[in-house]
């Protein structure tokens, strides 16, 4: 799958994605290993571009791109 990145270098992650970075979140009562059970995972429809409730995006450093801020 093509990686796909947010306008501030985060990774576009589906709930059911997963990678080798993958922690359990510790709010989930039986943790999956996927992106929806993961704490660098945000899944929010609030103040983004996102409408899918299974599109969120990955906070983990590793996963992000740098991005130029242009002033
Ligand atoms: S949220 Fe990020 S670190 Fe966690 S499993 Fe998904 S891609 Fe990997």
């Amino acid at each position: 799958m093509e990686k796909r990145y947010n306008e501030e270098g985060f990774l576009i992650v589906r709930e059911n994605h997963c990678c080798e970075h993958y922690e359990p979140d510790a709010r989930a009562l039986v943790p999956m290993r996927e992106c929806w059970c993961c704490k660098w995972s945000r899944f929010s429809n609030e103040n983004n571009e996102f409408t899918k409730e299974s599109i969120g995006v990955c906070s983990y450093s590793g996963n992000s791109v740098e991005t130029t801020t242009v002033s």
